[in-house]
């Protein structure tokens, strides 16, 4: 991503995907990815760190709401800290103003990962639990018992922010 206003690259966004551009000084807020349902803001600044799901594409530095994830532009997938993920959940619900949705749900796709698929934390190389996340929206997250990272999938937020139940 490069700052709008002067078209340097940007190295790192901070909450609410605010930056301060190094070249020109300019506070600016940048604008989601175009085709995102998450409203997932990336820098295009590549991290280290390998997606956990498309093995050929590195996550890059961005946000979500208020807070610093990492994000793969290709499926829009997004790791983050749990602690991060539950403010998250609860801002998201308590704005969505639009119809409960319980969405559509294909156990082959969207259920937890079996034993022979499970991610490993890119950040401690422990194998990451897969599992039914216990609030609203039937979702199946994937998480890191030591290091308390999560990975949601493209559209996972959304559905849980929409889904029904108590705001
Ligand atoms: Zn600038
Ligand atoms: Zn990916
Ligand atoms: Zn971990």
């Amino acid at each position: 991503m490069n700052c709008e206003s002067c078209g340097a690259p940007v190295s790192r966004l901070g909450r609410a995907g605010r930056y301060h551009c190094d070249y020109c000084a300019s506070q600016l807020v940048a604008t989601p990815l175009r085709d995102s349902i998450d409203g997932l803001v990336l820098t295009g600044t590549s991290t280290e760190t390998a997606c956990l799901t498309c093995s050929d594409e590195n996550l890059e530095l961005g946000s979500l709401d208020a807070y610093p994830i990492e994000g793969c532009r290709k499926c829009q997938g997004v790791l983050l800290q749990r602690s991060a993920f539950a403010q998250l959940v609860s801002e998201r619900r308590a704005e969505y103003v639009g119809p409960d949705r319980a969405g559509e749900f294909d156990p082959a796709l969207d259920g937890p990962r079996d034993h022979h698929s499970r991610l490993t934390c890119p950040n401690c190389q422990t194998l990451m639990d897969s599992f039914f996340y216990a609030g609203p929206g039937r979702v199946a997250i994937d998480s890191c018992c030591r290091c308390e990272s999560v990975w949601l999938d493209c559209g996972e937020i959304s559905r849980i922010a929409e889904a029904p139940g108590r705001r």
